[in-house]
C-alpha cells in the first residue's frame, strides 16, 4: 500500500485531525535540532545555559548564546512541510498544530491555530515584574534587554526547568483527547509533555501517523504506521494527494 495515499484518505476521512511538530520540521528551513551531533547542545551545556538558573545567576552569558540562536531562528523562513501543513488549515482539514518548536514558522507559513509548548522567540518576558516586552522594541544584538523596573529581561522561550505555559498544556491535552488523527511530524517525542500526546490521542481511538526519517520510540508502541522521509517532501505529496482525491 502507498502510505503517502493511505495517509491522504486517512485526513480526508477523518472530522478533527491535529498535528505535532518538533525540530524536525524546521531543519529544511536551517535550524538544527538542539539535540543532534551539530545541534545547540553540543555546542554550548544545556545545564549551564539553558536552565532557568543558568539565567537567574548569569543573564549576561546566557544572552550571549541566545544571539547566536535568535540570529539563526530570525532569518529563518518557512519550508514545504510548513507550507503544506498551512495548507492543510486552509483546506479545513487541519484543527491544530501543536509545536516543541520556538521559531515561529509556523506562524509564518499561514498556521492560525498554533501552540507553543516551548514559548516563543518574539517576546520578552521579566522574571521580576512579569511585564512582557515585544522582541522587535529592543536592539538585542547591541544591548541585552532590560525592563523599566531594570531587570534584565528573559526571551519567552521555556527554559530547562521552567514549567510548560499552563494554558498551552491544558488545551493541548484536551486536543489529543478528542482528536481522531494526530500526525506526529519531525519529532522523536522523548520529551514530556509531548510523548504524552500521541499516547492520549491513541487511547482515545485516534489514527497516529508518524512522519520522520528515522524509526522513533513511538513507532512500534503508539504509532499506526511511519512514512519513512523528510516532512518537507512528505507533507507536500500527502497535500496533492488529498487534491487528486477529493
Ligand atoms: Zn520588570
Amino acid at each position: 500500500v502507498d502510505l503517502i495515499e493511505r495517509a491522504a484518505r486517512d485526513i480526508i476521512n477523518s472530522r478533527n485531525a491535529i498535528a505535532l511538530t518538533g525540530a524536525g520540521i524546521s531543519v529544511e528551513s536551517g535550524i538544527e535540532a538542539f539535540r543532534g551531533s551539530q545541534g545547540l547542545w553540543a555546542k554550548y551545556d544545556p545545564e549551564e545555559y539553558a536552565t532557568i538558573q543558568a539565567f537567574i545567576d548569569n543573564p549576561e552569558k546566557v544572552w550571549n548564546m541566545f544571539r547566536e540562536v535568535l540570529e539563526t531562528i530570525i532569518n529563518a523562513k518557512p519550508n514545504p512541510a510548513h507550507y503544506s501543513l498551512a495548507e492543510l488549515e486552509n483546506m479545513g482539514y487541519l484543527k491544530r498544530v501543536i509545536t516543541q518548536n520556538v521559531d515561529g514558522l509556523h506562524q509564518e507559513a499561514g498556521n492560525k491555530n498554533v501552540i507553543e509548548f516551548h514559548g516563543n522567540n518574539r517576546e520578552l518576558v521579566c522574571l521580576r515584574c512579569n511585564s512582557r516586552y515585544s522582541m522587535n522594541s529592543f536592539n538585542w544584538m547591541e544591548v541585552i534587554p532590560r525592563c523599566k523596573c531594570t531587570s534584565i529581561l528573559k526571551p519567552a522561550v521555556v527554559f530547562f526547568g521552567e514549567p510548560i505555559p499552563w494554558d498551552a498544556l491544558t488545551t493541548a491535552q484536551s486536543d489529543a483527547r478528542k482528536c481522531d488523527l494526530i500526525m506526529v511530524i519531525g519529532t522523536s517525542a522523548v520529551v514530556s509533555p509531548a510523548r504524552e500526546m500521541p499516547v492520549i490521542a491513541k487511547q482515545n481511538g485516534a489514527k497516529v501517523i508518524e512522519i520522520n526519517i528515522e524509526e522513533t520510540s513511538l513507532t512500534y508502541t503508539t504509532s499506526d504506521y511511519i512514512i519513512k522521509g523528510s516532512s518537507g517532501i512528505v507533507l507536500p505529496g500527502i497535500v496533492n494527494k488529498i487534491k487528486e482525491i477529493q
